[in-house]
């Protein structure tokens, strides 16, 4: 048959068409009216999109650099800081402290797994400088519980900062940003925003800005403060990426539309659709008889491990060359062991019952086992369906 290429990876993901068409037509210089008007009205919508009153950045660059930001702003060299790791991302928080000589505390657990509040708790110093933590692991597919270990960091007193990396939790995850105090949250554009790599995000509160006033580390391209100053004006420090400004723009003008004209609606849809995306392939999965990767699953993405004896390389290169389905392998020791389905950002019904029938063929090409066609599919619909009576029944009720 005929072959489409779609992506199911944690990013980048699928390309919103309204975005690539507002990419290619942009062409205005940075430095003039039309961009200002852009640059001006995108940093807004990305308070609303984050859900926010604190300043929103937005840097060229992959999202790392603006965990690198988060660090050489914040910290000088021998402060104390706490990384909570379980995964890739946790070990580049990790580095990154290291990099940039803190002393570093950790709270390390075997992938897959996520954090007692207790451990944390445990960790927590008064000269703990910031915690690091990502909200969704996206080389695990674990949830971290944001909102309880926000809980505690508040508690320890606003001499430590809470700096979340949110690069796959944004747009698939409930968050409360200044009601829980994180002080930086982080996203990446070719994640839940639909649109190509090159751009980061980071929301900084007003107990950040105030931290960059002692901090020592150096910084240059990713000084934070030198951004903001810019920003105040509708200007960015260096040439921005304009033609992702412009794509940026036109994804959050659909996902003010998926909010009937309201971008933190639009936020909730998109989140609610990442929930249902999950749980409709967590049933589908299961089904089949194969066994999630983590035991706190999130909607941004669902890892599972591939049947016992058999490499996941195999289940990534079917996909690809049989359906040309890109699904993401393990990363570092994970690779082999397990395989990556996102649900950020446009995906939708027909992507994720696809990729579940699709891996019902997968399984029966390259591994001994006798599978019933229709069964992934089957549970998968009756979680939609489900949410669907729920749906009517809560239209109903209102
Ligand atoms: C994708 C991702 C990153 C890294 O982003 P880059 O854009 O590749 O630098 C960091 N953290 C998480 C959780 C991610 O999913």
């Amino acid at each position: 048959m005929l072959l489409k290429n779609r992506l199911f990876t944690p990013g980048p993901t699928p390309l919103l068409p309204a975005a690539q068409n507002a990419m290619a037509a942009f062409t205005a210089h940075h430095r003039t009216a039309d961009f200002k008007a852009l640059f001006t009205r995108v940093l807004a919508d990305m308070k609303d999109f984050i859900g926010t009153q604190n300043d929103v950045l937005v840097i060229a660059s992959s999202g790392t650099g603006a965990m690198e930001g988060s660090v050489s702003n914040l910290t000088s060299p021998g402060d104390r800081v706490l990384v909570l790791t379980a995964g890739k991302f946790g070990e580049r928080w990790r580095d990154l402290a290291k990099a940039y000589g803190c002393q570093v505390d950790l709270v390390e657990k075997p992938y897959g797994n996520t954090f007692s509040l207790d451990e944390v708790r445990a960790k927590l110093t008064p000269e703990t400088k910031a915690v690091y933590v990502q909200a969704t692991e996206s080389s695990t597919g674990a949830r971290h519980d944001v909102e309880g270990i926000a809980k505690l960091v508040r508690k320890n007193g606003d001499n430590t900062l809470l700096v979340v990396d949110a690069i796959t939790g944004l747009g698939t995850t409930h968050f409360d940003v200044d009601g829980w105090g994180i002080d930086v949250i982080i996203g990446g554009s070719q994640k839940a925003l639909m649109i190509p790599p090159g751009l980061a995000y980071v929301a900084v509160s007003e107990r950040a800005w105030k931290r960059m006033e002692s901090t020592k580390n150096p910084r240059y391209y990713f000084d934070f403060r030198k951004e903001r100053k810019s920003a105040a004006k509708g200007e960015t420090a260096f040439t921005p990426a304009t033609s992702l400004f412009a794509a940026l723009g036109a994804a959050l003008d659909f996902v003010r539309q998926m909010g009937n004209g309201d971008i933190a609606a639009g936020r909730k849809a998109l989140v609610d659709n990442a929930e249902l995306a999950a749980e409709m392939t967590r049933a589908g999965v299961t089904a089949l008889g194969l066994k999630l990767y983590s035991s706190a699953p999130s909607a941004a993405l669902t890892a599972i491990n591939a049947p016992a004896g058999l490499d996941s390389g195999e289940i990534v290169k079917e996909f690809r060359e049989s359906y040309s389905a890109v699904v993401a392998n393990g990363q570092g020791d994970m690779k082999g062991k397990l395989f990556r389905i996102a649900h950020i950002g446009y995906y939708d019904y027909l992507d994720t019952v696809g990729i579940l029938a699709a891996l019902e063929q997968v399984l029966t090409a390259v591994t001994d086992q006798k599978v019933e066609f229709g069964s992934a599919v089957r549970a998968a619909q009756q979680v939609f369906a489900q949410s669907r009576s729920r749906e009517v029944a809560e239209v109903a009720g209102r």
